[in-house]
């Protein structure tokens, strides 16, 4: 079974949330291993309406220390008592739009694992980048920048991907996880434009332990059509 998330970026206020999550409760995943990642509006009404089913839910960014004058942050401690379970971390568009660093996703990263959370880290080359011959160069810097533990899992984002219609192959997105994990050994997720139509084919692939969905998981249905699909690969 494969691990599929899903990523909302700044869609679903309350009200949508509330109306995805009781749509997604009454649904058979065929025990699939499913997270959403509302935004942080949405977190409580998601978590209430989850609660008991095998959804998690994970928020898409959190702070390193508990409390601080860190005006539009919000810390693993508020997190968790909220009920959210986990966090994305680094993900592109932090990166490119907000200033998120290697060093800031790191802390981050750090000090919601220590917390006790879950953490999905994201990591991935923009088009440039590949065209130019320096994936692995700029994977190696971003992955080194984890430390391996038991609650974190990476997400191969290829920029060049995401929201782009544009997916790496099963070929490339399978070379990019192996080199992945030879530098660390943790379950590696793939993102990147994952559809109902793609998802079987990308998690067939050995190292490819999972989805990270953004686009395709606004919508139950197709949310649901690649949460079946990774419950119905082995792992
Ligand atoms: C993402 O936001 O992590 C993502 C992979 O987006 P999309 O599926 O829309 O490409």
């Amino acid at each position: 079974m494969k691990l599929i998330a899903g990523n909302w970026k700044m869609y679903k206020g309350p009200a949508e949330a509330a109306e995805f999550c009781l749509g997604l409760r009454d649904e058979d995943l065929d025990g699939a291993d499913v997270v959403v990642c509302p935004p942080y509006v949405s977190l409580a009404v998601s978590v209430q309406l989850l609660a008991g089913t095998e959804v998690a839910v994970a928020a898409q960014n959190v702070h390193w220390d508990e409390e601080g004058p860190y005006t539009g942050e919000i810390s693993a401690r508020m997190l968790l008592e909220l009920g959210v379970y986990g966090a994305i971390v680094g993900h592109s568009e932090r990166r490119q739009y907000f200033g998120e660093t290697d060093e800031t996703t790191a802390k981050r990263a750090r000090a919601a694992l220590a917390a006790g959370m879950f953490v999905i880290g994201c990591v991935g080359e923009t088009e440039e980048e590949r065209e130019t011959g320096q994936t692995e160069q700029v994977l190696q810097r971003q992955v080194s920048a984890f430390e391996s533990d038991d609650n974190l899992v990476l997400a191969y984002e290829p920029v060049w991907a995401i929201g782009t219609g544009r997916t790496a192959t099963p070929d490339t997105a399978q070379e990019a996880h192996l080199f992945i994990k030879s530098i660390l050994d943790v379950p590696v997720l793939y993102g990147g434009s994952v559809k109902p139509d793609n998802a079987a084919v990308l998690l067939s692939q050995p190292d490819v332990d999972g989805a990270l969905v953004g686009g395709a998981s606004l919508d139950l249905e197709s949310f649901i059509a690649i949460c079946r699909a990774g419950a119905n690969i082995p792992s």
